[in-house]
């Protein structure tokens, strides 16, 4: 009879227990937590009370060296490729051609005075594919591509995780390369004459001691500044 209201007891008391610790959380429960950064000093102390924050309302500030979406300011971004030889998952694909010298002032520069030359036909990054190494952004030469702290951006369709930077539209790329084309066939015949030229040169050996002669004169001026006057008139190579 005795252990029949011991079990009792220990039954009463196991479940006052637990609702111990259930109404102490519960106390604790007014006191909610702040949708704070990790970088904030408080961050780690609020281990009591609601843990859970109103999601998308409220969100946990990211650091701002984050690395999430990427993105590329494309008024800044040469077309060097760098990046997309640097992706190890080959997700960036470019697409760009040269802009004829009467377009170079349309094409501009970069913020840090960089001289743009190519046209960015295409610039696509397929954020499904990327794994976020971030190993594209070091290579970049005007620190255009950079990863942000931007982290929700799910989609229902796969396609749409392909983001484009490109400036030329369609039509306009079609013409740039038209221009590109008629301008290289326009000077052809410039580039075969200088090619003719140098051929010829070579043919007579003259671009060899035309070179020699320039070597001389280089050495001359870089470790003996003050004897070139004197030697001129000695010098084998000056006269012819
Ligand atoms: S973060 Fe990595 S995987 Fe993503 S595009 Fe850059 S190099 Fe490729
Ligand atoms: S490395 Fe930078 S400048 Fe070069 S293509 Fe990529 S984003 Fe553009």
């Amino acid at each position: 009879m005795s252990s029949y209201f011991g079990t009792i007891k220990r039954g009463a008391e196991t479940v006052l227990g637990g609702l111990k610790i259930t109404i102490e959380h519960f106390a604790r429960a007014t006191k909610r937590r702040m949708p704070l950064s990790v970088q904030d000093d408080t961050y780690f102390k609020q281990p009591l009370g609601l843990v859970t924050i109103q999601y998308p309302s409220e969100a946990i500030p990211t650091p701002p060296f984050s690395r999430y979406r990427l993105h590329n300011d494309a008024a800044d971004c040469i077309a060097c490729d760098q990046c997309a030889r640097a992706c190890p998952v080959q997700c960036i694909t470019i697409k760009s051609f040269k802009a004829t010298p009467d377009d170079l002032e349309e094409l501009g520069t970069t913020s840090d005075g960089s001289k743009k030359k190519l046209w960015l036909e295409q610039f696509d990054i397929d954020m499904a594919k990327c794994m976020y190494c971030g190993y594209c952004t070091y290579p970049c030469p005007t620190e255009c591509l950079t990863m942000t702290p931007v982290y929700d951006f799910s989609e229902f369709d796969r396609s749409n995780f392909i983001y484009h930077f490109g400036v030329l539209t369609k039509a306009k790329a079609e013409e740039k390369r038209a221009k590109l084309a008629k301008y290289e066939e326009e000077e052809k015949p410039r580039k075969r004459r200088h090619l003719n030229l140098l051929w010829a040169l070579h043919e007579h050996h003259w671009l060899p001691k035309l070179l020699l002669q320039g070597q001389n004169l280089l050495q001359q001026l870089t470790h003996h500044p003050h004897q070139l006057m004197m030697h001129q008139s000695q010098c084998p190579n000056f006269h012819r």
